[in-house]
């Protein structure tokens, strides 16, 4: 397996003579697809502080330069305007493959309050998941990098399982409208899976639970950044259905920990990455309330069409396997996340003022 290289460190690189002679890690070349997104920038942040090379090939579809930005002056980190469906050439150790339109932005709200799910950006969804996960993969294979995909729960669809475990096949409708997210992921699952038994690539497959945290998309339409920053504004939380449905909030530096550990560690998966604490929709308000503000008002909304009733990881499997599992419990990761969007949202709005 391929390990973090070491190089004898010699006298020209060492001319004070102030280091001792000897192994020194070699950083490591790291591409992050997706890279300037809401999980890559935090990614990125922590393989920068761990003295990587980085470079990120982002077609900035979500993803903003803003949250690169402290990093564009740094000799080790590149940015890269590429779409990944169109193939690349580059030389990298490891291939953190994110990119993705991973947002419910498709569905849309009309002004009479009915919910109209319409596909944006479907085709655009299985080509990225498709095409670009194949180039992704070629490329890992002509350099012999080691490739990492940030697969999905949505691949266990509306589960009949419950919590889920790695094992669990899922049950997701085919034909539905968000099939084209779903079935992308579980095709991307397929190709990586064929590449490394076909073509002996090294790859390892995270399943990553709803993440939340700061720099997500202020209106990308999940809910955490929905309601926080309802809540913020002083409109009604939209809560759509009876709110009885549950989600599983991991927070992001839990999920980038989980996410390099399993890039370094020997297994290939998939593992669930998530956290396993559970609620509805109507206790996340709660939740969002308590942090934001006890008055903030709740408006029902009519559900969109094939919503998994509920999702709760199991997290076993990867706690024993990596030693990884969550330290950050929602009612301690949302208020962080609160300051980032109090601060985006309250200074656009000054921006635009004066
Ligand atoms: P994000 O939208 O913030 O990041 C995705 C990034 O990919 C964006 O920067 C976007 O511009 C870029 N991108 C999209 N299509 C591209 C293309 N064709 N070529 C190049 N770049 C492209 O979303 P995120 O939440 O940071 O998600 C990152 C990854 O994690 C995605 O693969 C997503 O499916 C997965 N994931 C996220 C969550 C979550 O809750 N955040 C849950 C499950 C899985
Ligand atoms: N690819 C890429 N960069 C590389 C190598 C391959 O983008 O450095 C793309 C290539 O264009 C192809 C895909 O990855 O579309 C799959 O490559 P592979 O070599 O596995 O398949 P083949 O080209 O033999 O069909
Ligand atoms: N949801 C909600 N209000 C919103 C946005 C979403 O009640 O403003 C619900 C949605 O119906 C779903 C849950 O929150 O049951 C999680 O939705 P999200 O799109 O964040 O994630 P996913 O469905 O992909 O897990």
């Amino acid at each position: 397996p391929r390990r973090r290289a070491f190089e004898l460190h010699s006298d020209h690189l060492n001319p004070g003579g102030r280091i001792p002679l000897g192994l020194k890690a070699k950083s490591m070349r790291v591409l992050v697809t997706g890279g300037s997104g809401f999980v890559g920038s935090h990614l990125v942040d922590r393989l920068m502080a761990r003295g990587d090379n980085v470079i990120v090939v982002d077609n900035f579809f979500t993803g903003r330069k803003d949250n690169v930005l402290h990093h564009l002056r740094n000799p080790r980190f590149e940015l890269i305007r590429h779409d990944v469906v169109e193939p690349i050439l580059l030389e990298v150790d490891q291939i953190y493959h994110l990119a993705c339109p991973a947002s419910p932005v498709h569905y849309k709200y009309n002004p009479v309050k009915t919910i109209i799910s319409f596909f944006l950006d479907g085709y655009c969804d299985h080509k990225t998941n498709v095409v670009g996960t194949l180039n992704m993969l070629g490329l890992a294979k002509r350099i012999n990098a080691r490739f990492l995909l940030t697969s999905t729960s949505e691949v266990y669809g509306d589960p009949l399982e419950h919590p889920q475990v790695e094992t669990y096949w899922g049950n997701v409708n085919p034909i539905g409208v968000r099939s084209c997210y779903d079935e992308g992921k579980r095709v991307a699952e397929t190709l990586t899976m064929d590449y490394h038994r076909g073509l002996n690539i090294e790859v390892r497959i995270a399943r990553i639970f709803n993440t939340y945290g700061p720099r997500m998309c202020l209106d990308d339409g999940r809910v955490v950044s929905n309601f926080v920053a309802q809540a913020l504004r002083k409109e009604p939380m939209t809560v759509y259905g009876d709110g009885k449905q549950t989600r599983s909030f991991q927070y992001v530096s839990d999920l980038v920990e989980g996410l390099m550990r399993l890039m370094e560690g020997e297994h290939v998966g998939p593992f669930n990455l998530g956290n396993p604490g559970e609620f509805t929709m109507l206790e996340l308000a709660k939740v969002v309330q308590d942090t934001i503000d006890p008055n903030a008002k709740i408006e029902f909304r009519p559900n969109t069409e094939d919503d998994p009733h509920k999702r709760k990881p199991d997290i076993s499997r990867v706690t024993e396997l990596l030693g990884w599992q969550p330290v950050v419990p929602l009612r301690e990761g949302l208020p962080l996340m609160v300051s980032d969007f109090q601060q985006r949202i309250f200074g656009d709005l000054k921006e635009g003022d004066s």
